[in-house]
């Protein structure tokens, strides 16, 4: 192993990334005896493995939504803590992505990597805020690694919502949304706009919701959709997974107004696909300009990405002078649907 070769102490093998002077794997998607998970979605955070080491916030979430297959054992590392597993040293750094979601900064003979996991840099009330990091290796994701995406202020998306609510005080509001992180998010932007009316919850986003106020995150008054009269969420908000927004659970909302917060709304024709009348562009991913800048800032010299649309982010970095690679990981989904 030479420090120098990143791809001689940090390699891929079956379950995932793997860092062998650590003997660890990060985020892996198979079970495996320690693993380092950067963040809860369920395309990171895995079930079955023998110990996980990951922030409090993490492991909570892992816990109520995984439940007793979360792991065996677990050592939580709040941010900023550096730990020495082996001659590596390794510390968790906010990646503003979801609750509790981290960056793993790993330093071996001199040399540091930062892998971020899924990130943003934009303003979200519910996370801590990215922080750069400096580095030698910088592995980023690429959800939305294409100069079209621009996600824009998610406060006027915020709006939106609120102006069609006074348009259309009839209208139950739906709003799809994913179940960790963009739920809770658009609560707390809602809130801080100033909407003080309760909100309504398909219940499969309930136990989430719980974790982020435990964890000191306050989201204002909560109501179960399943057990409310249909007639008490006329004019209401309603938060439910993408998948139930036009299933049968919400024909029972009083004239539905269909909404969704995705990144992905930017795209006409996704929006149209899916039937949305009010598509929110609200992403819980960097766009192409937070990308670049934070390559840019990290100031490494050797970038890996993972996840997403590697083509143009891989040129990108190619034109700037910087060694590029694409990481096929396996089991990474599209999270922001
Ligand atoms: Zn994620
Ligand atoms: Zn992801």
């Amino acid at each position: 192993m030479k420090a120098d070769q990143f791809d001689s102490w940090l390699t891929v093998d079956a379950r995932g990334l793997y860092c062998r002077p650590g003997d660890f794997h990060i985020d892996p998607h198979a079970a495996t005896p320690r693993a380092v998970i950067t963040h809860a979605h369920s395309d990171h955070a895995r079930p079955g493995h023998e110990h996980v080491l990951a922030t409090p916030e993490t492991l909570a979430l892992m816990a109520a939504r995984l439940g007793s297959a979360a792991s065996a054992g677990t050592q939580s590392l709040v941010y900023g803590e550096a730990i020495s597993i082996g001659d590596v040293r390794l510390r968790l750094v906010p990646a503003g992505h979801v609750l509790g979601s981290a960056q793993v900064v790993i330093e071996w003979k001199g040399r540091r990597a930062v892998i971020s996991g899924d990130y943003k840099r934009a303003a979200d009330p519910t996370t801590a805020p990215y922080e750069v990091v400096p580095c030698d290796l910088f592995v980023t994701e690429a959800t939305f690694a294409l100069p079209v995406f621009s996600h824009g202020d998610a406060k006027g998306e915020v709006s939106k919502l609120l102006k069609s609510l006074r348009q259309f005080p009839d209208r139950a509001h739906v709003v799809g949304v994913y179940g960790l992180g963009k739920c809770q998010r658009l609560i707390a932007m809602l809130r801080e706009a100033g909407f003080a009316e309760p909100i309504y919850l398909h219940g499969a986003l309930a136990s989430c919701c719980e974790v982020y106020e435990r964890c000191g995150v306050s989201l204002g008054t909560l109501k179960a959709a399943t057990s409310a009269p249909r007639e008490e969420m006329r004019g209401a908000i309603v938060l439910a997974p993408p998948t139930a927004i036009l299933d049968r659970w919400s024909r029972r909302l009083p004239d539905a107004l269909t909404a969704f917060a995705s990144g992905w709304m930017r795209v006409r024709a996704r929006a149209r696909q899916r039937s949305v009348e009010l598509p929110l562009v609200i992403s819980d991913h960097a766009d192409w300009g937070e990308l670049t800048r934070t390559i840019e800032e990290t100031g490494a010299e050797e970038i890996w990405v993972t996840h997403g649309r590697e083509d143009a982010l891989l040129y990108h970095i190619q034109s700037t002078g910087r060694r590029g690679r694409s990481l096929a990981l396996i089991g990474r989904e599209d999270e922001d649907q």
